[in-house]
């Protein structure tokens, strides 16, 4: 059964054939009629339909079955029998809307495959392990090799199973990461230098801030965006007349990283929506998200984010420490490595390895979350190192009180050459739940 949006590109055809001496509502009316009542075959009916008329069926556009092996790289219509070995979705944007297309691999029953692209996902849902006859496809070149193209003209018609028999020994090629259209990014996909980025998000908070640029002075905006897999600070270049919590949809983004932590900006090539979709409200998206240690090594960066683990090292620098007033360098004895002697600053800190049962993380507390967390100030820290005459000993009641315990952190995540870390911004010692613990052990062993 075709629907007048596949019969329309058909229609046209037949018009075109017929030099416009019949109208196109009488052709579709026709080709309905033979199509959807007499089931006659797309073919015949086009054919029957400008023999009719006085036409000759001949100027009808013949798409010429070939087999994927002698597929040229800029075929304008072709017909394919062909089993679809894989088919994906993707997002995409095309002339700045989002839009769904479909791509995968078919392979006919020479063993030969081919990478395909569905345009109009709604005339031809190829799906994996079904074979179909493709009419009206054309192709591109893409690296070197023809790649099959359904657009508004190509029509589908499943086939039967034993139609097409592919060889057991074909190895279906992977098509992810060869594809170069806009990217349709979630904050958590978002990675230093990314180009090209399409991203919808709730604006949390927004700021002007003048600039003086050669053109003279400008207004631009930093703010945060966010959606469910987490939060980035962005910077607009450009007023799109953005107001804080609103959802927007930007395209032609870019990223710019700090400490592999990415920034989202956008320019005057860049272009702002206001798409009408359910999303997550301001108080939900402001919340920390919670995340696995593997799961942000995998990331790679992570913006307000919180993470549940164990403290497994207390690394060397826990404790009371003294910084140069020039540099902030922690001093020993009193001698910064690049200002010598000078009058040292005191100060408080916590360096910890925290591991989750995923993967570890370098932890890092500075003097306002450690007092937090500890109950222990920077002032008593400094009269207890002048009564014990021992400046160490805070570092030990830190360990004493910290290792080996359960721990949550919240804070921004980063990965350098040291591997990741968190600047914590908050922290709290878990009391372990004891009667959740007893359930997972009794889950545990109902499931052995
Ligand atoms: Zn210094």
């Amino acid at each position: 059964m075709m629907n007048k949006e596949e019969i329309a590109p058909h229609v046209r055809e037949i018009a075109r054939v017929l030099e416009g001496k019949i109208d196109e509502q009488e052709i579709e009316k026709d080709l309905d009629n033979y199509l959807n009542v007499y089931k006659m075959s797309l073919e015949a009916s086009k054919r029957h339909i400008v023999r009719k008329y006085g036409g000759d069926p001949n100027a009808l556009t013949k798409g010429e079955r070939k087999m994927l092996s002698q597929l040229g790289l800029s075929e304008q219509t072709v017909d394919l029998l062909v089993r679809v070995m894989s088919s994906t979705t993707r997002e995409v944007t095309v002339g700045g809307n989002p839009k769904t297309i479909l791509s995968g691999i078919l392979a006919d029953e020479n063993g030969s495959t081919v990478k395909f692209t569905v345009w109009d996902v709604s005339k031809a849902d190829l799906k994996a392990g079904e074979n179909y006859l493709i009419r009206y496809a054309y192709t591109k070149e893409w690296s070197g090799q023809p790649e099959v193209h359904l657009g508004t003209r190509a029509v589908v018609e499943l086939r039967p199973q034993d139609e097409v028999k592919v060889p057991d020994n074909v190895t279906v090629p992977q098509i992810a990461g060869g594809y170069s259209a806009p990217i349709v990014a979630k904050v958590a996909d978002l990675k230093e230098n990314m180009n090209n980025v399409t991203l919808t998000g709730r604006v949390l908070s927004l700021k002007p801030k003048e600039v003086e640029t050669p053109s003279g002075k400008k207004t631009m905006f930093t703010g945060v965006i966010a959606d469910e897999t987490g939060k980035v600070e962005f910077t607009a270049w450009h007023d799109f007349g953005l107001r804080e919590d609103e959802v927007i949809t930007v395209t032609n983004a870019y990223v710019k990283g700090w400490k592999s932590i990415p920034r989202l900006s956008f320019g005057e090539k860049g272009q702002v929506t206001r798409p009408k979709v359910q999303f997550p409200t301001g108080d939900q998206l402001s919340q920390a998200v919670k995340k696995g240690i593997d799961e942000l090594e995998r990331i790679g960066w992570g913006s307000d984010i919180i993470i549940t683990g164990t403290v497994v090292d207390i690394k060397k620098g826990t404790g009371l420490i003294f910084r140069c007033p020039e540099c902030n360098r922690v001093v020993q004895k009193g001698v910064c490595q690049v200002h010598g002697k000078v009058q040292q600053v005191p100060d408080l800190r916590i360096k910890v390895v925290v591991d989750d049962g995923s993967a570890a993380i370098t932890a890092v507390m500075k003097r306002d979350v450690t007092e937090r967390l500890t109950g222990i100030t920077l002032k008593t820290a400094l009269d207890e190192a002048r009564e014990t005459m021992d400046p160490e000993g805070v570092g030990q009641r830190f360990e004493e009180m910290l290792l080996a315990k359960p721990i949550e952190l919240r804070g921004n995540v980063i990965s350098d050459d040291y591997g990741l870390s968190i600047n914590v911004t908050d922290a709290r010692i878990l009391v372990p739940d004891v009667r959740t613990e007893a359930e997972a052990l009794l889950g545990k062993i109902e499931v052995i």
